[in-house]
C-alpha cells in the first residue's frame, strides 16, 4: 500500500501546494488534501493552538487536526527562507513546533527544513530529505523534483496571466470561482492584496472575491504580476525588504500603482499580524500619493461577515462614486 501524506489546505498550500503533490506523487505517495477551510475546521484550530497566534496559524492547526487521522505522515516543512537573504514571517519555520506541541498524537511530520537564505545549494538537501521518506535513490528523488518543478513553473506561469489555476491541478478543488479571475477594465479593478493563504483562502475572508465579482468588479492579487516585476519596484524601497512576502506583495501593489491599472486596493489582514504592520503602511502611504482608494479589513476568528460587507459596499460604492465623478475627488483619499 502507497504511503499516505496528508497536505494540509493552508498557509504554504497556496504558494506550493502544486510543487509539493506532484513530487510525492511522482515518488509513489498517496496525497491527501485537507477540504477547505469550513467553521469545523476554523474550530477544531482554535481550540488546538495557542490563543496569541494569528487566524491562518489557527486555521492551519484545524487542517492539521483533520488530517492527522487519516493519513502516515502530514508535510509540515520549516520554510525559514525561500531567497537568498530573504526571510519568511517567524510562525512559518515555527510551524512544525507549534503542531508538535500542540497536538499530544500526531502521524510521523515530515518537518524538513527549506533554508536558502545563504544559497540556493540547501534546496537539494531539503529535497533529499523530504524524499527520504519515501525512497531511498537518490537519482530518483532528484528526477520527481525535477517533474515537480515543471509543474510549478507552470502554476506560477498561469497566475500570472491572471489565472488562478489551483482547479488545474486538482479536479475535486472547487475553485473555479478564482479560476476566471481576468482583469478587464481598469476603472473597475480592485487590487486584493495580502498574504495568499488570507486572499485565496475564501473561508478566512469571508468570500471577499466572489462578494466584488457579484458587484461587477475584477480582481487582481499579487500573484498576477511577475515576480522580476515585483522585485525591481521593491527594490525603489529605501531599505532592502528582507520579508520575501513583502518584495511579492509591496512590489506587486507599487508595480499596479505606478502602471494606474487598479482603482482601489483591498488589503486582507490577520489581526495582530507583525509583517502586516510594516507592508500595510508602506502600500497605503503610496496609494495615497497616487490618490487610489485604499482600505484595510482585519480578520480574526470573530470577525462577522455582515461587517465585512458593509466594508466592501461602502468601499465599492465609493469607487462607483469617484468613478462617475472623477473631477471632483475629496482630499480625504
Ligand atoms: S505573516 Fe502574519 S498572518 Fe502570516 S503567519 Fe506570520 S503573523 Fe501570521
Amino acid at each position: 500500500m502507497n504511503i499516505r501524506v496528508g497536505i494540509p489546505r493552508s498557509m504554504f498550500y497556496f504558494d506550493y501546494f502544486s510543487l509539493w503533490k506532484r513530487f510525492f506523487e511522482c515518488l509513489g505517495a498517496e496525497v491527501i488534501i485537507s477540504p477547505r477551510t469550513n467553521k469545523h475546521i476554523l474550530n477544531r484550530g482554535v481550540n488546538a493552538c495557542v490563543d496569541e497566534s494569528c487566524l491562518p496559524v489557527k486555521v492551519f492547526h484545524g487542517h492539521v487536526d483533520y488530517l492527522k487521522d487519516k493519513v502516515d505522515c502530514i508535510f509540515i516543512p520549516k520554510i525559514i527562507s525561500t531567497c537568498k537573504r530573504e526571510y519568511n514571517c517567524p510562525k512559518h519555520l515555527g510551524l512544525p513546533d507549534m503542531i508538535k506541541h500542540s497536538f499530544s498524537e500526531l502521524p510521523c511530520i515530515i518537518d524538513i527544513e527549506v533554508n536558502l537564505r545563504k544559497s540556493d545549494r540547501n534546496l537539494k538537501k531539503s529535497v533529499l530529505n523530504a524524499g527520504s521518506f519515501f525512497e531511498k535513490r537518490k537519482r530518483r528523488i532528484y528526477n520527481a523534483f525535477n517533474e515537480a518543478l515543471k509543474q510549478y513553473d507552470d502554476y506560477v506561469k498561469m497566475m500570472t496571466k491572471g489565472i488562478i489555476p489551483l482547479r488545474t491541478f486538482d479536479k475535486n478543488d472547487d475553485m473555479s470561482l478564482l479560476s476566471s479571475i481576468i482583469r478587464k477594465d481598469y476603472n473597475r479593478t480592485i487590487l486584493v492584496l495580502g498574504h495568499s493563504y488570507n486572499i485565496y483562502d475564501q473561508f478566512i475572508n469571508m468570500g471577499l472575491i466572489k462578494k466584488l465579482k457579484n458587484l461587477g468588479f475584477d480582481i487582481v492579487t499579487a500573484e498576477m504580476v511577475e515576480e522580476k516585476r515585483a522585485r525591481e519596484y521593491a527594490a525603489k524601497l529605501p531599505k532592502r525588504m528582507f520579508w520575501t512576502n513583502g518584495q511579492r506583495i509591496i512590489g506587486a501593489a507599487y508595480s499596479l500603482i505606478d502602471e494606474k491599472s487598479i482603482s482601489g486596493i483591498i488589503y486582507v489582514s490577520a489581526f495582530g499580524c507583525g509583517l502586516d504592520s510594516v507592508f500595510i503602511d508602506l502600500v497605503e502611504r503610496k496609494a495615497k500619493e497616487a490618490r487610489i482608494p485604499f482600505t484595510l479589513l482585519t480578520i480574526d476568528e470573530q470577525t462577522g461577515e455582515a461587517g465585512v460587507n458593509t466594508r466592501v459596499e461602502a468601499f465599492t460604492d465609493m469607487l462607483d462614486w469617484r468613478k462617475k465623478d472623477e473631477d471632483n475627488i475629496s482630499t480625504l483619499w
